[in-house]
């Protein structure tokens, strides 16, 4: 057992397999399937994972592993086994599908230390090691040859070994102030102090019965510079408090005890629990109307695998992993919850994955790459709002966090669930072919009716002489709500999507440079910014086409709608989220509490409000443009606007007010967005299937997509047209290529692109070939900058 086969942190196709290196003698114990090392390759020193331990290795010379990075496997036999099955599936490196499995703090360049636990007493071989500290860097651990021993240690709790992130300006401090005047005096201190000297005489105040204890300044109310008259006046003294990496800011959360079900959900979660008593794989396809319960039927189920003493996995798109969402987890199951999400710090993350590892939580909560939460013994795997394309992931690895469940549910042979309003057409298509078990919620919760609701023809409004954003009916109603002192929430679908400058002289649209779309305005810095490759430049004040001043910004973003609102009704409160006002940390949660305080009368926001919220005084819903989205170039536009539409409406009336949505929209004949004035999944479903198999899409295709791009067009097209004719030969009659063409956008950061789509139902060959192409072009690309990219089931068709 010398050798070690790794796979080397080099994304290339020619590394593309495991290499031999030796294991030299004294970490013959140590080094183990799963584990990272430091390997030599060519002439540098890289990263690597341990993928098999072997005898022998028909390799001559081998090279000597350099040292170990882990002391304990970071990746579970069974997430090695996945990683091997995510590179076949989704046609990337085996490195890559490695990598996407870990925290980001455990990528090399930080630090690690080995950290005594304090729970029980070392070996006196060790203690010499640490002397009097509690934490020695690993470096020191491993030029004194301790590594095996501390492996030991590990097992028995003894040691841990931490990754620190201490990147500048990560480490969270506070400032903490603590008055240095006695009781006596600081009330005398206070008639000191000059009348209009408020604000300090406040300070000093807030510190009354408290004057011993060091307190926040937000604790005290005193602002920065208030801190520092007192400090010079010496009658306060500050510090900086290190504060520990806390997702929730410390908060409580009240815990909350299991409802007593409804009949409807206590048919759908029978089959669930018997399948986590029997501990049977099967995927459970939970179709629930918004607000008939499925989020307590998810509670209730991970109980039951609690109890069973084993773990569950819960993925919410990131965005609608809202604090609404993630505290009724925490409620109910208190601190054996984690909570993955991107808000998070690279810290925090790891903070949350070590719990994960460690096994002191026993659910997870978490979006797209939680899946890959390291528990080992997982009893149940959710999959909230299944329907979210965010679960496919856009980068390499291309996976879909539902095949991922799908496969470890497999291995560890317990349930999935995939729960949503409006499933994706590919899963409800299998649930009807009995691939997966429906279970069906189609009341809400105690009867509560779904929202009624009113579609606005808005080119009727038009040629009646209305030209304002809002319809005559919707306006009429949030007049009325203000009065009743109800809540509004208006639903804007995508910032920025038509907020752009136009000529009204010469047609001018200020298209970014660099790609082939339009640049989105942004009021407040007079800006206009591109959405896909991030270029910035000042908004014209003249035209610089015709040098005409009728140049300005048309379209109705959030910001637009806000001014107009707020010329109609110059007292109505509005708070506005989009992707501009929640680009703090913490923002969405504090303006959601704000709304849920009443503190507005009106949320008006993008995508972002449409999922999750549940207020109980909202009573109407408005959706400014429901067509938006119809007219993009992909075969998926009417299933999103149909799942958008459901999900805005049912924002309303979910509890004892109930609600009314108004729709606007210039297609108002268009089925998706007739169905979802019905709330009738079932006839969406049908119609949208005939429309599939008419087009030849998923679910009756599958689908493939080859990218190509280069800074000169002619090398696009010409390398697209050689692909298609590689491939052709390999597919049969069935398959059907479209293209190739100029991708929808066809330019972006200087590249141009091509795309071909290939429609196939069963083509064995095609994986293989697909891997052909990219191993040509992977060995090309460096030469000439022509670059490849395959996506297998692919989202985004642009
Ligand atoms: P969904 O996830 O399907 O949209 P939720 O789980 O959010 O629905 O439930 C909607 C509301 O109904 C929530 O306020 C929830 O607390 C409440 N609720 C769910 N199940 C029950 C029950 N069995 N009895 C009483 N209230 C319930
Ligand atoms: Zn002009
Ligand atoms: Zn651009």
């Amino acid at each position: 057992m010398n050798v070690a086969s790794v796979i080397v942190d080099v994304a290339a196709m020619q590394t593309d397999r495991p290499f031999d290196y030796e294991i030299p003698e004294r970490w013959r114990e140590v080094i183990q399937p799963g584990m990272r090392v430091i390997v030599p390759f060519g002439p540098r020193h890289v990263q690597g994972f341990v993928l098999e331990i072997k005898e022998d290795t028909e390799i001559r010379k081998l090279k000597p592993i350099v040292e170990p990075m882990d002391i304990v496997p970071v990746l579970s036999e069974e997430l090695m086994k996945l990683a091997q099955w995510l590179t076949i599936e989704s046609l990337c490196f085996k490195i890559s599908a490695l990598h996407v499995m870990l925290p980001a703090a455990m990528k090399a360049k930080y630090s690690k230390l080995i950290r005594l636990t304090g729970e029980k007493s070392l070996s006196p071989e060790l203690a010499s090691l640490f002397e009097d500290q509690t934490e020695i860097p690993w470096e020191v651990a491993s030029e004194a040859d301790a590594l095996t021993d501390i492996r030991k240690e590990v097992k028995n709790g003894t040691i841990e070994v931490i990754y620190s992130v201490k990147s500048k300006g990560r480490t969270k401090t506070v400032r903490m102030v603590k008055c240095l005047l006695s009781e006596e005096t600081l009330a005398e201190t206070v008639e000191t102090i000059a009348k209009n000297a408020v604000k300090q005489k406040e300070a000093l105040l807030a510190f009354s019965g408290r004057r011993g204890d060091w307190l926040t300044l937000k604790e005290t109310g005193m602002s920065p510079a208030t801190a520092k008259s007192l400090i010079r006046k010496g009658w306060i003294e500050e510090k900086q408090e290190e504060m520990y990496r806390d997702p929730h800011s410390g908060r409580h959360f009240e815990p909350d005890k299991p409802l007593s079900l409804t009949e409807n959900q206590q048919e759908a979660i029978a089959p669930i629990l018997a399948t986590i008593t029997d501990g049977t794989t099967e995927t459970f396809l939970l179709h629930g109307v918004t607000g008939s319960g499925k989020t307590e039927i998810y509670l209730q189920s991970i109980s039951r695998v609690i109890e069973k003493g084993q773990e569950a996995i819960v993925l919410v798109p990131e965005i609608s992993l809202t604090p609404q969402m993630t505290e009724r987890f925490k409620r109910r199951f208190g601190n054996d919850v984690a909570v993955l999400h991107s808000g998070l710090s690279i810290g925090e993350k790891y903070d949350e994955w070590r719990k994960i590892s460690r096994k002191e939580v026993k659910v997870v909560v978490g979006a797209r790459s939680a899946v890959f939460a390291p528990f080992e013994n997982i009893g149940l795997i959710i999959i909230d709002e299944e329907h979210e394309t965010s679960y496919k992931q856009e980068e390499n690895p291309r996976y879909h966090a539902r095949d991922v469940a799908i496969w470890r549910a497999a291995y560890y042979k317990c349930p999935v669930i995939l729960g949503s309003a409006t499933p994706s057409l590919e899963s409800f298509a299998r649930a009807k072919k009995g691939v997966y078990t429906l279970l069906t919620l189609d009341r809400r919760v105690n009867d509560r009716p779904l929202p009624s609701v009113d579609i606005i023809d808005m080119r009727e409004e038009l040629r009646e002489g209305n030209r304002s954003m809002f319809s005559r009916t919707l306006f009429d109603k949030i007049k009325d709500r203000l009065e009743k002192e109800e809540q509004t929430v208006l639903f804007l679908n995508k910032r920025g999507y038509s907020s752009f400058i136009m000529c009204r002289d010469c047609g001018y649209v200020a298209g970014c440079p660099h790609c082939d779309v339009s640049m989105t305005y942004h009021r407040h810095r007079h800006q206009l910014k591109c959405h896909y490759c991030g270029y910035e430049e000042p908004a014209p004040n003249i035209c610089p086409e015709c040098g005409s001043e009728h140049i300005r910004h048309f379209g109705t973003g959030t910001q637009k709608v806000e001014e107009e609102l707020l010329k109609l009704l110059p007292e109505v409160r509005i708070i506005r989220m989009d992707v501009d006002t929640t680009g703090t940390k913490g923002s969405h949660e504090r303006l959601l509490r704000q709304f849920a305080n009443k503190e507005a009368d009106i949320l008006l926001g993008t995508q972002m409000i449409a999922k999750g919220l549940d207020f109980p005084n909202i009573t109407l819903v408005g959706v400014l443009s429901a067509d938006t989205m119809l007219h993009l170039p992909d075969f998926r536009s009417s299933e999103k606007t149909f799942q958008l539409l459901t999900q805005v409406s049912g924002r309303a009336g979910r509890h004892h007010l109930s609600g009314e949505v108004v729709v606007q929209t210039y297609t108002p004949e268009h089925y998706s967005i007739q169905l979802a004035a019905e709330q009738n999944y079932e006839s969406f479903y049908q119609k949208e299937m005939m429309m599939r198999n008419m087009g030849g899409y998923p679910p009756f295709y599958y689908l493939a997509l080859i990218n190509v791009s280069h800074k000169e067009a002619i090398e696009a097209s010409s390398a697209a047209n050689k692909i298609v004719a590689k491939i052709k030969p390999s597919l049969s009659q069935a398959a059907v290529i479209l293209g190739p063409v100029a991708s929808p956008i066809a330019r972006i950061n200087d590249r141009y692109r091509w795309q071909c789509l290939i429609k196939y139902k069963r083509e064995p060959k095609l994986t293989v070939v697909l891997k052909e192409v990219l191993e040509h072009y992977a060995k090309q690309g460096k030469s000439n900058g022509l670059l490849v990219s395959i996506d297998v089931h692919p989202y985004m068709l642009m």
